[in-house]
């Protein structure tokens, strides 16, 4: 009864509007229209399933962020998940809270923006549900995805004396939101990194299906705080190089203005990168697909992690792990 209030007139329009964006469905029986989705995994794969929520000004601003973009980012960051098991995405479902402010257009920019970045991935929008919400823009995304049978990998594996890998570059789309909460414009390799994140999937899905990493996450509330994740899970501690942390020009011009930044690569959030462990020390740059990946420590025995730096001294760092907007 609530819900029939809070539904749009418009919104069996806006559903077949968005069926006729997704167009055919070759990857699934039945996608949009029907009371479900329905899905068959190919025979030896195991179903991964993921959920975000993103709730305007919690996780994003309108003011920074277009809404195709967002529609876009809405994506990646349930790929990511998937991708961090070392699987393969098959289908999104989209939860939209809408705000009465919001208008059509713009939810339709949204929309857009989310097909555009899911087709990138070869992943089909399968369905979701949309009603009004009397507060901010509500986006949930559930993600699915395959792994074959006994290659999915945990946060849980990682052993004493394992290599500590990870990808792309560290701290991008934390200083880009550092850059905005200050006014300022984005350079446009930062502003991809905050507006436009990829999902490390071809990567995660080659660690996995070659077996060279023990455990694994992506990087989603900053290094430390995700790699504090996989040493609990795993029962383990590290050792961080500090020097050896991937980080891009922009962030690198940045550090040399002010030192302190380091800290937005080791505790900043929205990286998106996968952060893994292997027992393979040589598991070189040009060996794996794109970003590539960097080793940036060694799993210890024991508990806790030290951060290293180039003359031996262990670091602090000041930053918590990203707490979104609180952290501002
Ligand atoms: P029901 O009332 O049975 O839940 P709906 O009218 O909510 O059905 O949805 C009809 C169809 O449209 C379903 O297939 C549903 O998955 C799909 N759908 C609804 N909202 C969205 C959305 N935001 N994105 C994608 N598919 C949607
Ligand atoms: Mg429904």
């Amino acid at each position: 009864m609530v819900e029939a209030n809070n539904r749009h007139s418009g919104e069996f329009e806006l559903i077949h509007w968005i069926q006729k964006q997704v167009g055919s469905c070759d990857q699934l029986p039945v996608g949009i229209g029907d009371d479900c989705a329905i899905d068959q995994l190919p025979p030896d794969q195991l179903l991964l399933t993921s959920k975000d929520l993103l709730i305007e000004d919690i996780h994003f601003k309108r003011a920074w962020t277009s809404m195709f973009d967002l529609g876009r980012k809405s994506v990646a960051v349930n790929l990511s998940d998937i991708a961090a098991m070392g699987g393969k995405p098959r289908a999104l479902y989209l939860g939209l809270g809408r705000s009465k402010q919001l208008k059509e257009a713009d939810l339709k920019d949204f929309i857009r923006g989310f097909i555009y970045e899911a087709k990138q991935y070869d992943v089909i929008l399968a369905g979701g549900d949309t009603c009004g919400s009397p507060g901010p823009l509500i986006v949930s995304v559930t993600v699915q995805g395959q792994v074959p049978t006994g290659k999915a990998v945990t946060r849980r594996g990682a052993v004493c004396g394992d290599a500590l890998y990870v990808s792309g570059t560290l701290g991008d789309s934390a200083l880009a939101l550092q850059l905005l909460q200050s006014g300022l414009n984005l350079p446009p390799h930062l502003a991809q990194r905050f507006q436009t994140p990829s999902a490390r999937v071809a990567l995660g899905c080659f660690l996995s299906e070659n077996e060279l990493v023990t455990a694994m996450l992506d990087v989603s509330d900053g290094l430390l705080a995700d790699l504090n994740h996989l040493l609990v899970a795993s029962g383990v501690g590290a050792e961080l190089a500090l020097s050896a942390l991937p980080l891009s020009e922009d962030f690198r011009s940045a550090l040399n203005q002010d030192p302190t930044l380091i800290d937005l690569a080791l505790a900043g959030g929205e990286d998106y990168e996968l952060l893994f462990t292997s027992a393979r020390h040589d598991l070189v740059q040009s060996a794996i697909p794109a970003p590539g990946a960097v080793k940036i420590g060694t799993i210890t025995a024991g508990a806790g992690l030290i951060i290293r730096q180039e003359n031996g001294d262990s670091y602090q760092c000041r930053q918590r792990g990203f707490d979104h907007f609180a952290a501002s």
